[in-house]
């Protein structure tokens, strides 16, 4: 990586600041509400702005942590928020920060007993403590956690932002009103806390993501998006998604005004948004097609229990999520299961051949695009999907439920949703970067070095180890 105005500037002596919006989209962000983001223009005037192309699968986790460590995803051992914990037929489990076991960016800064600030990061609760102060993201429980490291750093951002918000719980069971001054509050607090922090504590990297983005797309992208099929015209949170990227806009000029001119600055977003058209019930469409067989007749749109299913004339479950998880029920491996080892990568690849021949309801082609993780991966760690689907390149979602005839709905089942996410997230900094490869631009686990090249951060060399083999083992 060659950036050349911190070779000009004297670098390593200055500082690193990541502001992440989730979910952030390239094209709002560059094109269409370019114009009410004066300050992210600026920032990037004489450095840096493009797409970030993000994860496989691009979803909050495992994106973040990849961008802070450096890690895919099949390193990781992380393929979304929830993930198999072994090859057993439980429920997929929430990966909280315990389960990220490779050091992040700021863990390097901590052993040089350098300070961090870092606030909003998904995947630091539980909290693990640094230098520095820590105000947990995304899947802490509460402000009635313990969230914040020191402890009594709770208290002194509570009463800086007159009460904190972590995430909104359940946000798509929130009336769009409340939602909506639920989200801007948020908002505004958090980067009422970080702009505090900055400006009270020393710190070398100093990283603040907020999560309403994210929200927002999810629960207003369609009152805003004229060309959205659930789209209604004259509705009054028509304005809501351009006024709140005004808003982060603003928010950030605040934190560049208190923000030392030695600091490199980076604006990151883990993935992109796209408009979702609708939900696929993969768990029926694997019934319809013989892969997956129940003992009982269902009750009428009820999430599949794994107990329902008849494993011994069951190939293949799903799961529902951003995209579809399709697991094996492979012998020797599930514990009851019927696809011999022998069998399982024809099997797979069959499966895969029928997902990217799916039709949608209009008969056209659904364009999905399946990747098999042990083909895709260059390591695989955990226990990982045997095919992950995006249905319509993720303008769908997939829904695990069954007992509805349809496989196609317009809705989320977990409450009305107008975005998916998408491949491509943002990348802006005050910073001339050039990608190592002229063609390609950057890839969210390029970010890593270019941190650590900031912050003269040598890593060992084995933090990007080379797998042995094909690496498929499940260390
Ligand atoms: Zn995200």
């Amino acid at each position: 990586m060659k950036i050349d105005r911190l070779k000009d500037s004297g670098y390593p002596a200055g500082r690193l600041m990541i502001i992440g919006l989730d979910c952030a989209e390239p094209s709002l962000v560059f094109d269409r509400f370019r114009h009410l983001l004066p300050n992210l223009e600026k920032l990037s005037g004489s450095g840096y702005c493009g797409p970030l192309r993000s994860t496989d699968p691009p979803l909050t986790i495992p994106a973040w942590t990849s961008m802070f460590s450096g890690q895919d995803p099949g390193r990781l051992g992380l393929y979304g928020i929830r993930n198999r914990t072994g090859y057993n037929y439980s429920d997929l489990m929430i990966s909280a920060s315990g389960t990220v076991h490779v050091p992040r960016i700021w863990d390097y800064v901590s052993r040089r007993n350098e300070p961090s600030i870092l606030v909003g990061i998904p995947q630091t609760y539980p909290i693990r403590p640094v230098n520095g102060c820590v105000v947990a993201g995304m899947l802490a429980p509460g402000t009635h956690s313990r969230f914040t490291h020191p402890p009594a750093l709770k208290l002194e951002i509570e009463s800086v932002a007159g009460g904190y918000e972590i995430d909104i719980p359940n946000f798509r069971q929130v009336s769009p009103e409340e939602l909506a001054e639920r989200i801007w509050t948020m908002t505004r607090k958090r980067f009422r806390v970080f702009r505090h922090l900055i400006k009270t504590r020393e710190w070398r990297l100093a990283i603040c993501v907020e999560i309403g983005l994210d929200r927002l797309h999810h629960a207003f992208w369609h009152y805003w998006d004229t060309n959205h099929p659930l789209h209604f015209p004259g509705n009054r949170f028509q304005s809501f998604m351009p006024d709140y990227y005004s808003l982060l806009d603003r928010e950030i000029a605040g934190v560049l005004q208190s923000t030392p001119e030695d600091t490199a600055v980076f604006v990151v977003s883990d993935h992109g948004a796209q408009p979702m058209m609708g939900g696929v019930r993969i768990n029926q469409w694997l019934m319809n097609r013989g892969y997956l067989t129940l003992r009982l007749q269902p009750p009428p749109e009820s999430d599949l229990q794994m107990d329902w299913i008849d494993w011994d004339r069951t190939l293949a479950w799903g799961e529902g999520g951003y995209y579809g998880r399709v697991f094996l029920n492979v012998k020797e491996r599930e514990p009851r299961g019927i696809i011999p080892r022998s069998d399982a990568e024809r099997i797979c690849s069959e499966l895969a051949r029928e997902f990217e021949n799916m039709t949608g309801p209009d008969g056209n082609l659904l364009k999905n695009r399946v990747i098999i993780p042990r083909l895709h991966y260059r390591q695989i760690r955990g226990y990982p999907p045997d095919l992950m689907v995006y249905f319509g390149n993720l303008a769908w979602r997939s829904l695990g439920e069954i007992g509805v005839p349809d496989i196609f709905t317009r809705q989320n089942n977990r409450g009305p949703d107008g975005a998916n996410h998408a491949q491509y997230g943002v990348l802006i900094s005050n910073l001339p970067l050039k990608p190592e490869n002229d063609s390609g631009g950057f890839q969210i686990t390029d970010l890593m070095s270019v941190f650590c090249e900031i912050l003269n951060i040598r890593l060992p060399n084995d933090a990007f180890p080379e797998p042995a083999g094909n690496g498929n083992g499940q260390d």
